[in-house]
């Protein structure tokens, strides 16, 4: 993406990913939780493909941008461990109470269920608090979902526990 922002701003904008395919399309937001992932440069990597359980993401080749079939991702976040980028994210924006985003988490203290949260989004700014329901890990990456205001569901990009 020639004279893109996020080149600039190091933060890649929802129009600019919505320009590459990488933003679901809102009927499948509606369905559940489903994966956003925010690499929108052409970069040697494609270990999302490989390790996505139902092949719901393609590469043509290795330095692509990945393509996703929307319907086919369960939501499950194996992206969000294995990505190198930390550019994996999976977000549930289909309830009526609150947002769910799922996000990979390297810093110490690491976050634990039904602690609260600040909520940070791309920049790193605070944007609310939210309360943790799901901690795994693989490899020393610790994948997080986290409950969030409703609202904020396309915006939480990371979590910062105050401990
Ligand atoms: S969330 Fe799971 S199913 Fe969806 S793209 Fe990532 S690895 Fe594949
Ligand atoms: S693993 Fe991450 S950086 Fe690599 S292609 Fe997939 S989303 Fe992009």
């Amino acid at each position: 993406m020639p004279n893109s922002s996020f080149r600039k701003t190091g933060v890649v904008s929802p129009e600019e990913l919505a320009a590459l395919n990488l933003l679901p399309p809102e009927d499948r937001l509606k369905k559940g939780p489903v994966v956003v992932l925010e690499c929108p440069e052409m970069i040697p990597c494609n270990i999302c493909v490989p390790y996505c359980p139902t092949k719901a993401i393609k590469m043509e080749k290795l330095i692509d941008i990945p393509a996703v079939e929307w319907d086919k991702c369960i939501g499950c976040g194996i992206c969000v461990a294995v990505c190198p980028g930390l550019a994996a994210f999976v977000v549930d924006t289909s309830k009526s109470d609150f947002d769910y985003v799922t996000v990979p988490h390297e810093f110490i203290p690491i976050p634990r269920v039904g602690d609260e949260v600040v909520l940070l989004n791309k920049l790193g700014e605070g944007v609310g608090r939210g309360v943790v329901v799901r901690v795994w890990e693989r490899n020393r990456t610790y994948v997080i979902t986290v409950r969030v205001p409703k609202g904020l569901g396309m915006e939480v990009r990371a979590v910062w526990v105050e401990r």
